[in-house]
């Protein structure tokens, strides 16, 4: 890219912002949103930040056909010096990167994309909420715009990123849930997309999503796309257990998303000198681990909701309670160092935090 500056062209009139104890997730964006185009020969260019605003894109554009498309999410937060701050954004960065590859979209220069939020947020940081939890959802994106209705790699993308100012998660702070084992339906199989973060995937989990929210279960948990035996992921986050003393995760095989906070829990989890096994678990496995009394903890782990205790695993008919559906002491612990971490209350021992 040529043209390394961000051309800026400010908003008119500003919205009203939501109270804090009146935000939900995703649905109001600030005033701005920065947008870089791709076009061969001249590959990304025109970056800018711009008001927020409405897209012209013909009908045909390729995104809209064939799914070309891939997405981010992390999180500005507010210290309480008021001082706005990034978790390891580089990571989502190079995960995108790694999504843009497998499906056939251009490479983004990482460390250029980091300035374009750091510049974004620093402009809006007036909308980071300062209760307690909330924080700025940052939704980096590429959708393929050329218009083309054939199966091919488009030649036309806008890489784009808005912001959201968002609540707590969970209202009353960190509470199990329970999950249905999905049996049915399967996420991805290894050799398919579930390593990227790419729309389609998540278009295929709403089906078994709705089935059993209708039943009164938070999420799925997903297995794997073969032999329907393995554990996979927990609706959209990765899932950790404890059993019988050892903390275990399913190891990355091709069709999981490696989660920012999968890694930074691993990561806490050995600065603790708590060993984490990353392997193969059956769901057979878990039940005799239930059966025998050895199902200590489970919880899944995002960048949403960041430690989410399962209280209950309902598979096949049986229902498992885990840890009497009480939050347990790693995932109470890993809840309070990742969130004293990102809202800077406590020390990061990893430099982990990048300043806007
Ligand atoms: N798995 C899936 C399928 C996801 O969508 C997410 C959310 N990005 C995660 C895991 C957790 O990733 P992270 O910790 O980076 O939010």
């Amino acid at each position: 890219m040529e043209d390394r500056s961000i051309q800026v062209n400010l908003c008119t009139s500003r919205k009203e912002k939501p109270k804090s104890d009146e935000l939900q997730f995703g649905r109001t964006f600030t005033d701005h949103m920065f947008v870089m185009d791709y076009s061969e020969p001249a590959g990304w260019h025109d970056p800018r930040i711009v008001p927020y605003q409405k897209l012209e894109i013909d009908p045909s554009a390729m995104v809209f056909h064939y799914g070309q498309s891939v997405f981010e999410g992390l999180k500005a937060y507010k210290t309480s010096a008021g001082e706005p701050q990034l978790f390891r954004p580089e990571k989502n960065l190079k995960r995108i990167n790694h999504s843009n590859d497998r499906l056939c979209i251009p490479q983004i220069e990482e460390e250029f994309a980091l300035r374009a939020i750091q510049q974004l947020v620093e402009l809006e940081k007036d909308w980071i909420p300062e209760a307690k939890g909330t924080s700025l959802y940052i939704r980096p994106f590429v959708i393929s715009t050329e218009p083309y209705i054939g199966v091919a790699p488009s030649r036309h993308y806008k890489f784009m990123i808005i912001l959201s100012p968002v609540g707590q998660y969970y209202k009353e702070g960190i509470n199990p849930v329970k999950i249905a084992v999905e049996n049915q339906y399967v996420r991805t199989v290894r050799g398919g997309t579930g390593e990227a973060k790419t729309g389609g995937n998540y278009a295929a989990s709403l089906k078994a999503q709705e089935l059993v929210s209708d039943s009164g279960f938070a999420q799925v948990l997903w297995l794997d796309g073969v032999e329907k035996k393995y554990i996979e992921e927990v609706g959209s986050m990765n899932v950790f257990f404890k059993i019988d003393g050892e903390i275990v995760t399913p190891a990355l095989n091709g069709s999981i998303l490696e989660g920012v906070t999968r890694n930074s829990v691993i990561a806490l989890l050995n600065h603790w000198n708590i060993p984490v096994n990353e392997r193969r678990i059956s769901m057979e496995e878990l039940r005799q681990a239930h059966k025998d009394g050895l199902l200590e903890e489970a919880f899944g782990s995002g960048t949403a909701a960041v430690i989410s205790p399962i209280g209950q695993l309902t598979w096949e008919g049986e229902d498992m309670q885990v840890n009497n559906f009480t939050t347990g002491p790693v995932a109470k612990k890993l809840y309070d160092t990742l969130t004293g971490i990102q809202y800077g209350r406590v020390e990061d021992p990893f430099n982990w935090i990048v300043p806007v």
